[in-house]
């Protein structure tokens, strides 16, 4: 109990900067005793993998390692990662980056000799390219998975974490969103995602290889989607904003997402790791689902409007008590926050493609064959019209009803 205060009073957040000679116990508010008190493992440097560690996500989670004073092996095919997005780390010994496919078993392996902790976030992203190219997608999303858990599994590795997609819930019909909601891909990219996380959680059922999932929603940060193919709506709108174009709102923009910053992301990776649970799956999400009306308003500037996307939801919004319980884990970065910090970085856009109406109209031809009306008159968003307005879900999230979701 005196314990327990002296640590209360102390305010045990030590992310960012963690020493790594001390042994620092976290605290965190709405944890259950049972799980309240978790010791940090930063008084002993780790050898991880970090798959995908010149994304996006994975950049900010090898930055976290490295200044937690990890040694880090990125692989990273440099398909969509960028070496610039490491550039700020190169000089540090305790990083390698080794360029290689990892479905490639055979040329993966001797990377996780010794390794402790393996985080798994090499993958191909977004959805129309996900469309036109599905066998690419398997490869690198499923088989490149199952290549990941073998070397991981056959080397022995201490802890094995996923970063799977809130996508598998497709058009939900709950919120927040419960780990338990049915699933429901409904596109390619979704589905090889899903299923590489049912061969995680199979690697743990059958040889007991010690892995978490982390289903991640909507992460923005800075050095999100910089290049590319059309897609997540920061990278689009701050490229707008950049070139002084308007901001091309999808339907009215009255859809709201649970835009997570990448901190938050990254320190939910770091406490799976830490933890010793295993064959878990947690949502992890901000906590709140905001509107891209109410983005557009942070940002300020002028908008157009371009069609409704079939096949996407008008909300989506996770529920977080499960991790929260399980892990301690809550996210610390406010909306109003996060688009702030995007605004301070949005020099991190100004080679990112400007897009319009005219080019996302080409751009997303295929979505709008593949996953449109044209197959029927009821659309996918009629079918499970739910409401699902900020007002809303602020409300719910405050209730009872949600708090422990189920
Ligand atoms: N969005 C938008 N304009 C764009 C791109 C996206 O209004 O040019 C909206 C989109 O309708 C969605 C939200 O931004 O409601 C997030 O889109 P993103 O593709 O980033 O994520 P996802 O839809 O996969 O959750």
């Amino acid at each position: 109990m005196h314990l327990k205060v002296l640590l209360a009073s102390l305010s045990l957040h030590a992310w960012p900067s963690t020493p790594n000679n001390a042994t620092v116990l976290y605290l965190k508010e709405g944890a259950s005793d049972q799980f309240m008190m978790q010791e940090s493992n930063a008084v002993q440097p780790k050898r991880c993998v970090v798959t995908g560690g010149a994304g996006f996500i994975g950049s900010h989670l090898v930055e976290r390692l490295l200044t937690d004073g990890h040694a880090v092996t990125v692989l990273d095919n440099f398909s969509s990662g960028h070496r610039k997005n490491l550039q700020s780390l190169s000089s540090n010994s305790k990083l390698k980056i080794c360029q290689v496919d990892i479905a490639e078993y055979e040329q993966i392996k001797e990377h996780f000799v010794e390794i402790d902790w393996v985080f798994h976030l090499a993958a191909l992203a977004d959805i129309v390219p996900s469309i036109e190219q599905p066998l690419s997608y398997h490869r690198s999303n499923v088989d490149g998975t199952i290549s990941v858990l073998e070397a991981a599994r056959q080397t022995g590795v201490k802890r094995f974490i996923y970063a799977a997609s809130s996508s598998c819930y497709g058009l939900a019909t709950e919120f927040p969103t419960p780990e338990t909601a049915a699933i429901k891909t409904e596109y390619p990219y979704a589905l090889t995602k899903y299923l590489a996380e049912c061969y995680v959680l199979h690697w743990n059922q059958v040889y007991k290889l010690p892995c978490i999932s982390l289903r991640l929603i909507n992460v923005y940060g800075p050095r999100a989607r910089t290049t590319g193919s059309y897609g997540a709506v920061f990278g689009v709108f701050l490229a707008q904003k950049l070139a002084g174009r308007p901001y091309t709102v999808v339907g009215d923009g009255n859809q709201t997402r649970d835009f997570t910053f990448v901190s938050d992301v990254v320190q939910a990776f770091i406490q799976a790791a830490q933890s010793e649970l295993s064959g878990e799956i947690f949502n992890v999400g901000s906590g709140g689902t905001y509107s891209i009306n109410k983005l557009i308003a942070l940002l300020g500037g002028d908008k157009v409007h371009i069609p409704k996307r079939p096949g996407e939801p008008d909300c989506t919004f996770a529920c977080i008590s499960k991790i929260s319980k399980a892990l301690g884990w809550q996210p610390q970065v406010g909306f109003e926050e996060g688009v702030a910090k995007m605004l301070e970085h949005i020099d991190d856009w100004r080679e990112a493609p400007v897009w319009d109406e005219k080019s996302i109209d080409i751009a997303t031809r295929q979505w709008f064959e593949h996953l449109g009306e044209s197959k029927g008159s009821e659309t996918p968003h009629s079918k499970h019209k739910i409401l699902c307005t900020e007002e809303a879900l602020c409300s719910a999230t405050s209730s009872e009803e949600h708090k422990d979701c189920k």
